[in-house]
């Protein structure tokens, strides 16, 4: 299985020379048990997040069978649809596909809310190949017949845990009753809720299940420290950290939009280069200070969990969560953020004293105890505190050691803290 090469799989001919031009030189973990079953014509549940190659897993053979496929996608219909939760994620998943037709005539469409519709009817009207979308827009254009999905004989559901956590759980069931009976369908999530493995239950049929990491555990080769300090003190060590040695790219996390905002008003002020991003913005906006962020022109996108999503910048050598996310999973995206490729990164929390009861959330998720002792009494004020021991012991007298906690998995990397 390990010396497993794209070669085995007998891709079409474009995506073989595609896969070489992009220089994929092995399949990754998740690629190499999903390729084949999907190209023998089984259903996959995957339990995989960004960043272990998903969406190649599924994309190249979706392309495969696209490529086999006689004529063209007839008028107003989509042979394969993918459903991904953001508009980020879409676009990305876009690309990859369009990177892996290589030479081959696929036609492909994305239709995602926040602009225009125009384009989006125009292509669909002379029917797709391979249409990405988020489930909102789509429903729109469904309802007002732009498209028909009755012909959709591959089908994706990308990142179905947050796709239902944002509430997309009936639209999803509707556009998933549309489409053609006999279809090969494909659902990854990075974890198994019961409402997701209900919706896997219903549209998956006899799946084979891929899984790249335990569930909800974190990515190796990422040292997490926490630190503990009052709320009003997160301003002047995010400025800190930010303005340090090593930091080439960072995202940090706030909880909402205005605080995103205000995070990277803050940071501006305080001599940082940053920009925020987040629902609000209107979508060439978003697209604009990502692109930003990837060229190096601002070294830190401030993000809420939700305009993160997907986002696959290479290079993010630090992951500031400024506040606690509300769901301790969303810990685990936020810091999958960093370490990708094979990178270490750096994962840093900062913690407020009322924050405490989220982040015991979160280490009950990973595992691991990043902040030692119990809720502060108020008193003390420390920047941070060691290891707990994994028992953690309450009031661990280490506080005062105003040193942060760190977990290190992996090579070690100098902390700019
Ligand atoms: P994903 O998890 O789909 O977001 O992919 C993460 C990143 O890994 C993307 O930039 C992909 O283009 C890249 N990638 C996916 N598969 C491979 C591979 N087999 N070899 C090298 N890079 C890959």
């Amino acid at each position: 299985m390990t010396d497993l090469t794209f070669a085995d799989f007998g891709l079409a001919q474009p995506i073989a020379e595609a896969l070489a031009r992009a220089k994929f030189e092995k399949p990754t973990a998740i690629q190499a048990q999903a390729i084949k079953p999907q190209l023998e014509g089984r259903d996959i549940l995957g339990l995989a997040q960004t960043g272990t190659g998903k969406t190649a897993a599924f994309a190249l053979p979706i392309l495969h069978h696209i490529l086999a496929m006689p004529g063209r996608a007839a008028p107003g219909t989509a042979r394969a649809l993918i459903l991904a939760p953001t508009r980020e994620l879409a676009v990305q998943i876009l690309d990859e596909f369009r990177r892996f037709a290589g030479g081959a005539r696929v036609s492909t469409c994305l239709v995602l809310g926040g602009v225009s519709r125009n384009v989006q009817i125009r292509n669909l009207g002379r029917g797709v190949d391979v249409l990405v979308a988020t489930p909102g827009r789509l429903l729109d254009l469904v309802d007002d017949r732009k498209v028909r999905l009755d012909e959709v004989r591959f089908v994706v559901l990308d990142e179905a845990d947050r796709m239902l956590d944002m509430g997309f759980v009936q639209p999803v069931r509707r556009i998933v009753s549309m489409l053609h009976p006999r279809r090969q369908s494909a659902m990854f999530s990075a974890t198994m809720p019961s409402e997701v493995s209900g919706l896997a239950g219903s549209f998956l049929n006899n799946p084979v299940r891929v899984e790249v990491a335990p569930q909800s555990t974190v990515v190796t080769k990422i040292e997490q420290t926490a630190e503990l300090l009052d709320g009003t003190a997160k301003r002047a060590r995010l400025a800190e950290l930010m303005g340090g040695t090593g930091v080439e790219r960072a995202i940090v996390f706030a909880r909402t939009k205005r605080g995103a905002d205000r995070v990277a008003q803050n940071l501006e002020k305080d001599g940082i280069k940053a920009e925020a991003i987040h629902g609000n913005k209107a979508q060439n906006a978003r697209q604009r200070a990502l692109n930003n962020f990837r060229h190096g022109t601002v070294k830190v996108l401030v993000a809420t969990d939700i305009a993160a999503r997907g986002i696959d910048v290479p290079g993010i050598t630090h992951v500031i969560n400024y506040d606690l996310p509300d769901e301790p999973e969303n810990y685990v995206h936020r810091i999958g953020r960093t370490a990708r490729n094979g990178a270490d990164g750096i994962a840093i929390t900062l913690c407020a004293p009322d924050e405490v009861k989220k982040m015991r959330a979160v280490e009950k998720i990973t595992g691991e105890r990043l902040l030692a002792g119990g809720i502060p009494d108020g008193e003390s004020k420390p920047r941070g505190n060691r290891r707990g021991g994994g028992g953690g012991k309450p009031g661990g007298g280490a506080a005062k050691q105003g040193r942060p906690n760190r977990r290190r998995r992996g090579p070690s990397r100098a902390n700019a803290a």
